[in-house]
């Protein structure tokens, strides 16, 4: 698990969540994707059924929240004024989704079709033969 961390697209309140490695955030909106499934941070959410988070700004459990531009203000002594912060309006977590390592788009048709790729089994490198020369004749 990695901790990472978000800012509200209203408010720039910062929400710090843990979760694996491997997910990828495609983006942060106010509102949610058409056919995206959304649950809350202190859901299950590393589930191939669910598309991102939907954080409520300040309020949401499961993840820690901050103010803009920091944490630590000033001269601590503030530890409990977290339910403060946020401006209160949802918004939403999208990861990046992956299908036979292709970037499956945001327009809400992800069909259990399985498409095979042929330019996807293509290994990168450098074009073009760079082997041993071979013999030289001279
Ligand atoms: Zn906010």
């Amino acid at each position: 698990m990695v901790a990472v961390r978000y800012y509200c697209p209203r408010c720039e309140t910062v929400v710090a969540v843990e979760r694996d490695a491997y997910l990828d955030d495609k983006s942060v909106t106010p509102y949610p994707l058409t056919g995206w499934t959304y649950v809350a941070p202190d859901e299950e959410y590393e589930d191939d059924a669910v598309d991102g988070v939907r954080f409520v700004c300040g309020e949401s459990d499961g993840c820690a929240w901050e103010p803009p531009g920091g944490a630590e203000n000033g001269d601590g002594d503030d530890a409990g004024e977290t339910d403060a912060l946020g401006c209160g309006e949802p918004f939403y977590l999208n990861f990046v989704a992956y299908e036979d390592g292709e970037e499956v788009e945001a327009a809400g048709e992800r069909e259990s079709e399985y498409v095979e790729l042929a330019e996807g089994r293509v290994p990168r490198g450098p074009s073009g033969p760079r082997g041993p020369g071979g013999p030289t004749n001279r």
